[in-house]
C-alpha cells in the first residue's frame, strides 16, 4: 500500500547541529574564514616582499663592495705605479704606466654617486682625497719631467694615500656592516610572518571546517525541503494519503505497465454517503476525523502495491494493479465497504458511515487514464443513485447515469436558466380529511434528460455547494406561489426541504425573513422541513438560526424523523413545530409490525411533547386509517395525491374546495 507516508521533519537534531545551522554561526564561519585567508595572504605577500628586498639589497651591497674593492685595486695600482715611477726616476716607460692609472677610479666613483650606493658624506671625502692625491701624483710627474726635485710631493702623495685607502676600505666594512644589519631585520620580519602563519593556519582550517559543516547542513536541509515539497505536492495534508496529482501518476502508471505485460488492473472510485451531513451538523474537526478515519480503515484494507489516494473533499481512489477478472474488483469493493461500515464515533456520538463505490477494469472499460476515470465515477454516481454500494461499469449506464461533473457544471447553468421546477404534494388533515398544506419538491426539466427527480441532484448538489442556489430558488417559487393560492382564497402552508448546512448559515433567518416580506407571505404559512440529523450535536449556530426563525414565526418541521442520527435530546432543547415519520416506516406499517410501532412510538412521542405529527408515504387507504387510530395528525402520500405541478395543485384545491368533500378512499 502506498500513499500515507508521514511528512518528515528538517530541523537538525541536539544543540551542536542547532549551533551548526544557526545563521549567526554561518556568517561568523565564513566571515572568519575570509578574514583568515586573506591575513594569510597579505602575510605571504609581506614575506615575498621582504624576501625580494631582501635579495636586492644584498645584490646592491655585493656591487657596491665590489666597486669599493675595484677602487682600492686602482689606487693601490696607482700607488705602486708612482713608487715604480720615483724609483725608476720617471723612464718614459714607467711615467705612461703612472698615467694610464690617472683617474682610473673615476667611473667607479661616478657609479657609486649614481647609484646612491655610500653615504654622499663618505663620498665626498673619497672624491676629495682622491683628486687631491691624483693632483699630487699629476705634480710629480710634471716636476720630474722639469728636472726637479720631487721629494716633497713623494711624501706628500704617500700621506695622502693612506687615509685615501683607509677611507675606501672603511666604506667597503660600512657597506657590508649595513647588510648585515638589514639582514638582521629581514630575519625579525621573517619570523613575524611565521608566527602569523603558525596562528592562522589551524584557526583557518577549523574556520574551513565550520563552514564546510554548515555547508553540507545545508546541503541536507535543502535535500530534505526538496523531499517535503515533492510530498506536499503528491500528497493530502489532512489525511496524508496520496493526493489527485499521485493518483493521475499511479494510474498512467498502470496504464503503461498494463500496455507492456497486457495484464488487466481495476479502479475503485469511493465517495462517502451524507458525509456533508457530518460536516455541517457536527462542525469541520469531526469532518476531518472522519476522513482520517476512513483513511486509516482504507489503508489498512488495501494491499501492498495498491495505490490509495483522496482525491478531495469525501471522495478516495484505489488503483488496485493486476486484478484478474472484474469479479475480483467488485470483491475488493465489497471488502473495502465492509470496512467503512463499520459504526465510527465523532463527537460523542456514534455514526454510521457509508459509501458508493464504482469499479473500472483496464482494458475492458477504458485503454487510457481519463476514461478509466470516468468509468469508475459513472459507475460510483450509479451506485449511490442506486443506494447499491459498489456498482461496476456498465457501458449502459453511460446514456441514462451521464457523468455527474456534467451534471453538475449543467446544474448551475440550470438554475440561472430557471430549469427548476416545484411540484407540491398536498398534505390532509386525518381528523377532518381536508387538505392543510402542501410539500414543495423540486425537479430539474433538462432540456436534453427530461424530467429529473431530486435524487439525481440533490446529492451532488449538496457535494458541490451549488445546494445553496437551489434551495434559494424553490423558496422562492414557493413562496410565490404561496402568495397565488393566498389570492386564489387557499390559506395553504407550504413545506420547504432545507439543508443542513443552511443551519449552519448565521444569515438565513434574514434571507428567510427577506424573502417572505417580499412575497407579502406570513411567516405561519412557511414550514421549513429539515432532517434529523441536521439537529444534531451542539451546533450552536444551528440552534440559533431555528430559534430565530422560530421567534419570525416561521414553522419547523424535522423530516425522516426515525432515520437520522436520533438525538430525542435535540426535540427538548431546539423543538420544532412538527415531526415527519420517513415513509420507509409508514409504507411497511401494515406488513412489517416492527414498523408500525415505531410509527406508533413517534406518534405518541410527538404527542406528548405536543407536537404535530405527519406520516408521509402513505400508499393505501388501509394506512391512511391506522394512521388515524394511532391519532397521527396528517398524512402525506401517493394516496392522497402525488406530487403535482403548481397548476395541476390548484385545480386539486379547487375542485376540493368546491366539491367540499372530504378525501375518501380512491
Ligand atoms: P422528502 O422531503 O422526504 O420528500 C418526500 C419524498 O417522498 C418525495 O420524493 C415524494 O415524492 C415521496 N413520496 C411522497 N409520497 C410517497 C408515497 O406514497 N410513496 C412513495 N414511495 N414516495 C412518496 P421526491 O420528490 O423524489 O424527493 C425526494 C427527496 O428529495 C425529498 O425527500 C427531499 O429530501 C429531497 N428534496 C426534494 N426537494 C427538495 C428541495 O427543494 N430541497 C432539498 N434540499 N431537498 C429536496
Ligand atoms: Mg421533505
Ligand atoms: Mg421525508
Amino acid at each position: 500500500m502506498t500513499g500515507s507516508a508521514g511528512s518528515e521533519r528538517a530541523e537538525p537534531r541536539g544543540w551542536w547541529g542547532r549551533w551548526l545551522a544557526s545563521r549567526a554561526v554561518a556568517r561568523a564561519a565564513i566571515a572568519g574564514t575570509a578574514v583568515g585567508i586573506t591575513i594569510l595572504a597579505a602575510s605571504a605577500v609581506f614575506a615575498s616582499t621582504v624576501t625580494a628586498d631582501a635579495t636586492r639589497e644584498v645584490r646592491r651591497t655585493q656591487q657596491t663592495t665590489k666597486v669599493l674593492n675595484d677602487i682600492s685595486v686602482r689606487i693601490n695600482a696607482q700607488d705602486a705605479a708612482l713608487r715604480e715611477y720615483l724609483a725608476t726616476g720617471g723612464t718614459k716607460y714607467r711615467s705612461d704606466q703612472l698615467a694610464a692609472t690617472l683617474d682610473s677610479a673615476r667611473a667607479d666613483l661616478d657609479w657609486l654617486q649614481a647609484n646612491n650606493a655610500v653615504d654622499q658624506v663618505e663620498l665626498d671625502a673619497i672624491r676629495g682625497a682622491y683628486a687631491n692625491y691624483s693632483r699630487i701624483v699629476v705634480e710629480i710627474m710634471t716636476q720630474t719631467e722639469r728636472g726637479a726635485s720631487v721629494q716633497g710631493y713623494a711624501e706628500l702623495a704617500s700621506l695622502t694615500f693612506a687615509p685615501l685607502r683607509d677611507e675606501v676600505l672603511d666604506n667597503v666594512h660600512i657597506s657590508q656592516q649595513s647588510l648585515a644589519d638589514y639582514l638582521e631585520g629581514v630575519d625579525d620580519r621573517t619570523v613575524l610572518v611565521r608566527t602569523v602563519a603558525e596562528l592562522m593556519i589551524p584557526v583557518v582550517v577549523l574556520l574551513f571546517a565550520v563552514c564546510a559543516f554548515v555547508l553540507v547542513g545545508y546541503q541536507r536541509r535543502a535535500e530534505r525541503q526538496a523531499e517535503r515539497r515533492l510530498h506536499e505536492a503528491t500528497h493530502d495534508p489532512l489525511t496524508g494519503l496520496g493526493n489527485r496529482t499521485m493518483f493521475q501518476d499511479r494510474l498512467a502508471a498502470a496504464v503503461r505497465q498494463g500496455e507492456a505485460s497486457g495484464e488487466p488492473f481495476s479502479l475503485l472510485l469511493i465517495d462517502l454517503d451524507r458525509f456533508k451531513e457530518v460536516n455541517d451538523t457536527l462542525g469541520h474537526a469531526a469532518g476531518d476525523e472522519l476522513l482520517c478515519e476512513v483513511a486509516e480503515r482504507l489503508s489498512r484494507t488495501c494491499r501492498t502495491g495498491d495505490t490509495v489516494v483522496r482525491l478531495g473533499g469525501d471522495e478516495f481512489a484505489v488503483v488496485l494493479p493486476s486484478t484478474p477478472e472484474r469479479a475480483a474488483a467488485l470483491e475488493a469493493g465489497h471488502r473495502v465497504l465492509e470496512t467503512l461500515r463499520r459504526p465510527i464515533e465523532l463527537s460523542g456520538l456514534m455514526v454510521d458511515i457509508d459509501a458508493s463505490i464504482g469499479v473500472s477494469m483496464y482494458p475492458e472499460d477504458g485503454s487510457g487514464t481519463s476514461e478509466l476515470l470516468q468509468h469508475a465515477d459513472v459507475a460510483m454516481y450509479a451506485a449511490k443513485r442506486r443506494k447499491d454500494g459498489v456498482v461496476g461499469y456498465d457501458p449502459s449506464m453511460d446514456g441514462g447515469d451521464a457523468g455527474r461533473l456534467s451534471l453538475q457544471s449543467e446544474l448551475r447553468q440550470g438554475v440561472e436558466r430557471g430549469e427548476l421546477v416545484v411540484f407540491y404534494q398536498p398534505k390532509v388533515d386525518l381528523a377532518s380529511r381536508r387538505p392543510c398544506g402542501a410539500e414543495a419538491l423540486v425537479r430539474w426539466q433538462h432540456p436534453e434528460r427530461g424530467l429529473l427527480g431530486p435524487d439525481t441532484f440533490i446529492p451532488m448538489a449538496e457535494e458541490s455547494g451549488l445546494i445553496d442556489l437551489v434551495t434559494a430558488e424553490v423558496l422562492e417559487q414557493a413562496l410565490d406561489q404561496i402568495a397565488r393560492w393566498v389570492r386564489l382564497g387557499h390559506q395553504l402552508p407550504v413545506s420547504v426541504n432545507i439543508p443542513a448546512r443552511s443551519l449552519a448559515d448565521g444569515a438565513f433567518p434574514e434571507t428567510v425573513m427577506a424573502a417572505l416580506d417580499r412575497h407579502g407571505v406570513r411567516p405561519g404559512l412557511l414550514t421549513l422541513e429539515i432532517t434529523e440529523s441536521a439537529m444534531i450535536g451542539d451546533t450552536t449556530r444551528a440552534s440559533e438560526v431555528l430559534q430565530e426563525l422560530r421567534a419570525y414565526g416561521v414553522n419547523i418541521s424535522i423530516d425522516d424523523f426515525g432515520t437520522g442520527y436520533s438525538s430525542i435530546a435535540n426535540l427538548r432543547d431546539m423543538p420544532p413545530h412538527e415531526l415527519k415519520i420517513d415513509r420507509s416506516f409508514v409504507m411497511r406499517m401494515s406488513a412489517n409490525s416492527r414498523d408500525e410501532t415505531i410509527v406508533r412510538a413517534v406518534v405518541d412521542l410527538a404527542k406528548n411533547l405536543h407536537l404535530r405529527v405527519v406520516a408521509e408515504g402513505v400508499e393505501d387507504e388501509n394506512a391512511m386509517r391506522a394512521l388515524s387510530e394511532l391519532g397521527c395528525h396528517e398524512a402525506q402520500g401517493y394516496h392522497i395525491s402525488r406530487p403535482l405541478p403548481a397548476a395541476e395543485l390548484t385545480v386539486w384545491l379547487s375542485r376540493y374546495a368546491t366539491s367540499g368533500l372530504a378525501i375518501s378512499a380512491a
